[in-house]
């Protein structure tokens, strides 16, 4: 495997790439060996003013909005040819910074690719307005303008396909963007900034500011020159954000946490279920906001499903993140790896029985943790309740489809749901009766990237995703015209009646 040069990463304002104003850095460590990977410029309210401001003057002043949308999309175009050409590099940093298995993360840049073009795919055929003819009298319509200055904050991860998830409609409906990244995954944030820099857009048409959420993301929140902020993140990251950003009237799309329900009846096609339960919850070591962390197993295959689960566990290939067979590798940072340790021991303690896989020894540096069956688990523990976000499924039998249903829904989260069953009006049946935003029936989480992606409850706001994202990233304006003959009430022509001097009196 090619190991790629790593420099220090440093934040990208106005078509620079520059160090922190006060030359504060912090260090990114390793999630395979904890030892330090480089040195980050450490933003704070300085360089999000900075950036803010090149963002403000490229989308007032520069000619990024005002450019025709077939050379706006050209550089949209380009930023995903160059994401193809770079991805051995791109995947390489990601696995790197974030212990996700290198099999994935090559595929999470293809991904990143296919944001842009699809975005340049969207803008070009579907970023539409309505008309409405009113009779002869008038005709009314509307069109889409971008925003403004667009503040993305994004999380650890799948970091570089979430950023040009949000980067890519976002400056293709004419916006300009300040991202502020996670801290703890800032490489290929900073590769997304080399290769829009390579692309040509124009100054501070993109912008990024690395740093820490409480400094970095908090003061993009609450600038007044940012109309936007698209936030993934945790549910209470996301309050937060909401909490801050009403003062300056912020519009918000929310992207957050998940407990999601997989539901297998007696009925299903079992191997696939198996297949699609296993991939769903240990690929990105589990790290994945829409994983399956919650099985629901019918009574009559619970022993057999659950003895497939315990040998698929054990067999998982958890290893360096660069080797190409490792399905799990460490997690993101020493930190979030005690937070899930954590949940495993307190499975103990509320009465699941724990299975785990083993981790080898050679190993014993890095923030593994084995992927993890909390078997007999009842809805209410809290380890059914709470994202663990780590390689851990809480694994609850059930006997009838409407005690499935409410358990599934007795969380306070709503992101994805899927149901296992060859009763295909069942499923349509709980598809429509699930809290979720997205439900998948007999199939594995694949995306569709036309359809809205998003959650329900405590799980999200808003929808991202095909032209659902035109309603975030643009205002529609209306325009009304009139076409006939009107007839508009005339105020200020009558004449005021003299009153007599009786009438005064
Ligand atoms: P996090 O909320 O800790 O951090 C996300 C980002 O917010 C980071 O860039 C962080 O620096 C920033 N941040 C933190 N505090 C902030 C503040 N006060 N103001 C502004 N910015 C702030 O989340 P995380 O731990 O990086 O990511 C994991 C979470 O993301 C999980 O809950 C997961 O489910 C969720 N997630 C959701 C989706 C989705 O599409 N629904 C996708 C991926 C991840």
């Amino acid at each position: 495997m090619t190991a790629y040069v790593v420099r220090d990463v440093k934040h990208y304002i106005n078509g620079e790439f520059l160090e922190a104003v006060s030359n504060g850095r912090f260090s990114n460590i390793s999630p395979f060996t904890n030892k330090e990977i480089n040195q980050v410029a450490r933003g704070t309210e300085a360089e999000i003013d900075l950036a803010v401001a090149a963002a403000r003057r490229a989308f007032d002043h520069g000619p990024w909005r005002e450019m025709s949308v077939k050379e706006r999309l050209s550089y949209i175009r380009k930023i995903a040819d160059l994401i193809e050409q770079e991805a051995g590099e791109i995947s390489y940093l990601e696995s790197l910074d974030t212990g996700l298995p290198i099999s994935q993360t090559k595929k999470q840049a293809a991904r990143a690719a296919e944001n842009f073009r699809f975005y340049a795919e969207m803008v070009n055929s579907r970023l539409v307005g309505e008309a409405y003819q009113v009779d002869e009298q008038y005709i009314n319509y509307t069109i889409h303008k971008p925003v403004g200055v667009a503040g993305l904050i994004t999380p650890w991860n799948a970091p570089f396909m979430l950023e040009t998830w949000k980067v890519a409609p976002a400056l293709a409906t004419g916006n300009t963007v300040v991202l502020k990244p996670a801290e703890w995954s800032p490489l290929t944030a900073n590769k997304l900034a080399e290769i829009i820099d390579k692309a040509g857009l124009p100054k501070g048409v993109f912008n990024i500011v690395h740093g820490f959420g409480e400094t970095a993301g908090a003061a993009l929140v609450a600038h007044p020159d940012v109309q936007l902020i698209s936030f993934t993140g945790e549910t209470k990251t996301g309050s937060e954000i909401s909490r801050n950003g009403a003062a300056t009237l912020k519009r918000v799309s929310m992207e957050l946490g998940g407990k999601s329900p997989a539901i297998v009846f007696d009925d299903a096609d079992a191997e696939k279920a198996l297949d699609a339960v296993v991939w769903g919850i240990f690929s990105f070591n589990g790290e994945r906001c829409t994983a399956n962390s919650r099985l629901f197993l019918q009574e009559g295959i619970y022993d057999e499903f659950v003895q497939s689960l315990k040998e698929r566990v054990n067999h998982i290939l958890i290893g360096d993140p660069m080797d190409p067979d490792s399905e799990v590798g460490p997690l993101i940072h020493k930190e979030h790896y005690e937070n899930v340790k954590r949940y495993i021991r307190l499975a103990e303690e509320e009465g699941a029985e724990v299975v785990s896989g083993t981790i080898p020894p050679e190993l014993s540096e890095g923030n593994f943790v084995a992927p993890t069956l909390l078997l007999n688990c009842r809805n209410d523990m809290t380890v059914a309740q709470e994202e663990i976000f780590g390689p851990v499924m809480a694994v609850i039998p059930f006997k009838s489809e409407e005690q499935v249903l409410a358990m599934a829904n007795d969380t306070k989260y709503g992101l994805a749901a899927y149901v296992w069953t060859s009763d295909i009006k069942r499923g349509h049946r709980l598809a429509q009766k699930v809290d979720s935003g997205m439900v998948w029936i007999n199939s594995q989480n694949v995306r569709d990237l036309r359809i809205p992606f998003g959650g329900s409850k405590n799980s999200g706001v808003g929808r991202e995703g095909g032209h659902y994202s035109f309603e975030f990233y643009t205002e529609t304006q209306a325009v009304h015209v009139a076409i006939g003959e009107q007839s508009i009430p005339k105020f200020g022509v009558k004449k005021k009646q003299q009153m007599t001097a009786s009438e005064i009196q």
